[in-house]
């Protein structure tokens, strides 16, 4: 007989951030299957998402991976049901129309790596400002690269949990970074991204360095703020081999400019100021190789004969992937 750690994961009920919660199942002679996972149940009045005169809500596993950083253990990402089965109002997953899994997308995660002692990102001095932006971004050495074995111990784990990470880098404001995560199909997007978040939390924990995924955690000085850019594209794009079509698709985004700002993340207007390679909260705009866009057409699909994918770059690093890719599918589906 051996026994398994099962790490259930779900997000919780705050507003406007969800965040991540875990508790852990032992179960004997375990499969390794998501269909050998049983639904479990948590206090939801301790998470914002239920009453505490009838407090259980339901977790249902749908995403199953290793668990590199303990023995015997896997992660189990989980949706959170209502008693009666029905998905609860913070559950995004359940939102995603892409049975088919015709969506692709790929999600870069930035993040600030947070020392809780100053409150400030690693490499701050306590008093005062490192030099300003410039050499930080995809730096090397100790004077402009901060944790980086914090984030290489993150990507390990990511790979050895089968998560697809397609790359790291130092980003621009010092302590920053960036992890990218592609699947085919919106659901394992988001399961990965979340669980991407999960194993660099734990990771933290060990180094007694917080993770900080607000996105203007340095408020109004010179400094980037963190986005979750998120590139995406269906069989239409892939195979459009027409800039009509990518037209078709942007021009499809401009009226519900407000819709998508609502699931892009707290705090956003302080992020997209049109400064900092974003564009301003109240505009909307797309064009090709363009980072002072709303949308950013990678100058590849021209190159290929106008066919393959879209950055939306709004989204905001502390965002739900789950919502985000729900509102995008939403939105590509009107045009097409
Ligand atoms: P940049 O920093 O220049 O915006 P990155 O290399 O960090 O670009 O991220 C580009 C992302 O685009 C990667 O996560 C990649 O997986 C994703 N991507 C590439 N092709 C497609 C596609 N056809 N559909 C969706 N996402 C894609
Ligand atoms: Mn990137
Ligand atoms: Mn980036
Ligand atoms: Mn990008």
């Amino acid at each position: 007989m051996s026994k398994s750690k099962l790490e259930y994961i779900w997000l919780d009920g705050y507003k406007p951030t969800q965040s991540l919660r875990s508790k852990t199942k032992i179960e004997e002679d375990f499969s390794g299957k998501l269909e050998d996972c049983s639904n479990w149940s948590f206090d939801g009045s301790s998470t914002e998402q239920a009453l505490g005169g009838s407090s259980d809500c339901l977790l249902k596993p749908v995403y199953i991976i290793p668990d590199p950083l303990r023995k015997n253990a896997y992660l189990v990402m989980c949706e959170v049901l209502n008693a009666d089965g029905t998905p609860h109002v913070s559950n995004g997953r359940a939102t995603i129309e892409d049975d088919d899994n015709d969506f692709w997308f790929g999600f870069e995660q930035e993040y600030f790596l947070w020392d809780t002692e100053t409150n400030k990102p690693l490499g701050f001095p306590a008093n005062g400002y490192p030099a300003p932006q410039g050499p930080y971004y995809c730096s090397v050495g100790a004077k402009n690269a901060y944790g980086r074995e914090i984030i290489e111990e993150h990507l390990d784990a990511c790979l050895d949990a089968g998560l697809n990470v397609e790359g790291i880098n130092a980003e621009v404001a010092a302590g920053q970074w960036e992890f990218q995560i592609f699947a085919k199909g919106a659901k394992e997007a988001g399961d990965q991204i979340w669980l991407g978040r999960y194993l660099l939390e734990r990771i933290g924990e060990k180094y007694g360095v917080a993770i900080n995924w607000h996105c203007k955690p340095l408020g109004d000085l010179d400094w980037n703020g963190s986005g979750m850019h998120a590139n995406f594209s269906n069989t239409a794009l892939r195979t459009a081999g027409s800039k009509e079509v990518f037209d078709k698709v942007c021009e499809s985004f401009r009226p519900v400019v407000k819709e998508h700002i609502e699931v892009y993340g707290a705090d956003n207007h302080l992020r997209l100021t049109g400064k900092h390679e974003t564009a301003s909260i109240n505009d909307f705009s797309y064009g090709v190789s363009d980072r002072g866009a709303s949308i950013r057409i990678p100058v590849l699909v021209p190159q290929k004969g106008w066919s393959g994918y879209l950055e939306d770059r709004r989204p905001n690093s502390a965002a739900d992937p789950y919502k985000v890719a729900a509102r995008i599918i939403k939105t590509v589906k009107s045009a097409l």
